[in-house]
């Protein structure tokens, strides 16, 4: 792309209806934001358990950043590795069930830092054909081939995986898909790696903090962590986890957690991780107040399932789908570019903030509604939404 060439290419994505404009933000994140100076109810975010304005949370940050700054001030290897950043990599460690954890300034970061840590360019990377990009620019970065599998196809899986020559295999999965809401499973994923001598690296950015009993993420959820190990193996020294804290966590940043060579090695090698300046430890405190209001108000999750199961019910009947999904992300599948756009403006006119979701981020073909719950929404803001969407049919 030369400078020349700019305007050309933006007047043909707005053409494709694929221009992406940002809107901005005054006041809090929550079930009702003030956009671009008006007020909406917003199916928007994913502040999945309504923590990203808790004022517990914003407390806990302030007393850090009196006591302690806001700038880390250095990279984790010279002097910004923090004791609330050391403390907190415990804490999180400890809640998922693994033996040791990492933090990292972002999920994307922590994504890019982990596969070219592990493999190089005789390794080969198999990946869900909808990953995150993260998930594929890491593969991409390590210089391994990438295999892109069809969405959940373990059988295809399972045959490249015997057929690869590669030194070192990994397979790299969201376990809540970020734009369908479905679930990996995981089980059968890790009985995949086990069997062809493969990492599992699963993605929990939309499943820490929602799934399982307190919220502990997707290897609770399928009780990953208490299926029987090979002989001799102590923890399950395949498994690469990864959560992000910007989510249903409500504050920023993500961790992998992993057995404690993983970490070791990661501390040493993974780029984005030595290469740039520690989160602000205010951030390690706002996330430790987090933790505890995500595994002590089991409300937040009942909610949410209640709102779930009044959305299902409420859609049926209308011209559009819901894809199949128990998780807070309910897309609204309604096809074509335009009449995703269509049918969000249309709700925006009523009030209500919900994004059309299109490709690239999605397949041709698939444009959607990405409602996104969240447990600071009430039963009638669901209610609301499905009024204007039977308004809008
Ligand atoms: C949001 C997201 C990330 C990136 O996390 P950030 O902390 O926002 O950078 C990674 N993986 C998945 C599946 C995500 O949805």
């Amino acid at each position: 792309m030369n400078p020349d060439q700019l305007q050309s290419a933006l007047s043909e994505i707005d053409a494709q209806g694929l221009r992406r404009r940002r809107r901005v933000l005054d006041g809090p994140q929550g079930a009702r934001v003030t956009v671009d100076g008006r007020d909406y109810l917003s199916f928007s975010s994913n502040d999945y358990l309504g923590l990203a304005h808790h004022p517990g949370i914003a407390a806990a940050a302030r007393t850090a950043a009196e006591r302690f700054g806001v700038g880390a001030g250095a990279a984790h290897l010279l002097t910004g590795h923090h004791r609330l950043h050391h403390d907190l990599e415990t804490e999180l460690a400890a809640f998922v069930g693994l033996p040791s954890a990492l933090l990292f300034s972002t999920g994307y970061m922590a994504s890019l830092g982990v596969i070219p840590a592990l493999l190089d360019r005789h390794d080969e990377v198999f990946e869900d054909r909808l990953n995150h990009a993260s998930l594929v620019d890491s593969a991409v970065l390590s210089r391994a081939r990438l295999t892109r599998y069809p969405h959940l196809d373990l059988d295809w899986l399972d045959r490249k995986l015997g057929e690869s020559g590669a030194k070192t295999k990994l397979i790299a999965t969201d376990t809540v898909f970020s734009m369908d809401g479905d679930l990996a499973p995981l089980p059968d994923l890790l009985a995949l790696a086990e069997k062809h001598d493969a990492w599992l690296y699963a993605d929990d950015a939309h499943g820490f903090g929602v799934l399982g009993e307190q919220g502990q993420g997707a290897l609770a959820h399928f009780s990953l962590l208490d299926l029987p190990l090979p002989v001799g193996e102590g923890g399950h020294p395949r498994l690469i986890y990864l959560a992000t804290l910007g989510k249903a966590a409500g504050v920023a940043g993500a961790f992998v957690a992993g057995s404690e060579d993983l970490v070791e090695w990661l501390v040493n090698r993974a780029r984005t991780y030595i290469y740039t300046t520690a989160q602000p430890p205010l951030l390690a405190a706002a996330t430790s107040a987090s933790l505890k209001l995500i595994a002590g108000e089991t409300w937040r999750r009942n909610r949410l399932r209640e709102l779930i199961a009044h959305l299902k019910a409420g859609v049926a009947g209308l011209p559009w789908p819901l894809m199949a999904s128990d998780t807070p992300i309910q897309p609204l599948m309604v096809g074509g570019n335009m009449e995703a756009l269509r049918l969000a403006d249309g709700l925006r006119e009523r009030g209500i903030l919900t994004p059309a979701i299109r490709p690239p981020t999605v397949p041709r073909g698939e444009a959607r509604l990405r409602i996104s719950l969240s447990a600071a929404h009430s039963v009638e803001d669901i209610g609301q939404l499905l009024s204007a969407l039977r308004e809008l049919a």
